[in-house]
């Protein structure tokens, strides 16, 4: 079980072991078959096909917690949001925000970068209808934690987008600051948790195409959420 959280090692070395477990059967069948059959529109690519990593500043302040990547983005392009419709809607919000140095996130090589800001991902797997199974979630957790572990000196807000992200955190504080709610803390948009000795977590909507499509995650409403995220991280 990848459960270290007593010798964390580097992001480099996280990120590195990540992309090669195949701790899941189901999911690593999946993003394999994802991978060799592709989509129409990229049967000329090469798919990464493996577990995606998180991405961005190893002293993170603000960290950005997705549910898992998607079958033809980030298991596509090996970095997570990148190349699907909910990462140009998530990047241009984090552009606007002065998060991002630009405001697409098209392939692994395309020269963004993010101001002290890591985003990554409960489940490391794309999987199938974007729905991991409880142990797959429970089986790449300590990935998270380990992550998590290792931006701790500098973490001080996470952003959950979605109800999966923001009970994937949970088991997370629990692990690496020793720290639980007293009472369930029940996932909304705006919603916000705070203690002492721990980073505050704020809900979003996930950048879903059902949630950005519908109208119910609009650009001003992530702008918001930004806005929020920095002044209680501390990001002028
Ligand atoms: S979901 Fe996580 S634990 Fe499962 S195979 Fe992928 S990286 Fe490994």
């Amino acid at each position: 079980m990848p459960d270290d959280l007593d010798n964390p090692d580097d992001l480099d070395l996280l990120d590195a072991e990540i992309c090669d477990c195949r701790l899941c059967p189901r999911l690593v069948e999946w993003r394999e078959q994802v991978a060799a059959t592709k989509r129409a529109a990229f049967r000329d690519q090469e798919y990464w096909g493996r577990p995606v990593p998180g991405f961005g500043a190893h002293d993170a302040t603000l960290a950005i917690l997705g549910l898992a990547p998607a079958a033809h983005g980030g298991n596509r392009t090996g970095r997570i949001f990148t190349g699907d419709r909910s990462g140009d809607v998530l990047f241009a919000a984090m552009h606007r925000a002065g998060l991002a140095n630009q405001p697409t996130s098209v392939s692994s090589d395309d020269g963004l970068s993010l101001e002290r800001t890591r985003i990554f991902a409960a489940v490391r797997c794309a999987p199938p209808d974007n729905k991991p199974t409880p142990a797959e979630r429970d089986t790449c957790a300590p990935y998270l934690h380990r992550e998590l572990a290792l931006i701790r000196p500098t973490l001080r807000v996470v952003v959950a987008l979605g109800g999966f992200a923001w009970a994937a955190f949970w088991p997370a504080l629990r692990a690496v600051y020793g720290v639980a709610p007293a009472r369930k803390v029940p996932f909304g948009h705006g919603a916000l948790w705070q203690a002492d000795g721990a980073p505050a977590l704020l809900g979003c909507y996930h950048v879903s195409q059902q949630n950005t499509f519908t109208g119910r995650l609009t650009p001003g409403m992530l702008d918001e959420v930004f806005t929020r995220a920095k002044a209680l991280a501390g990001i002028g």
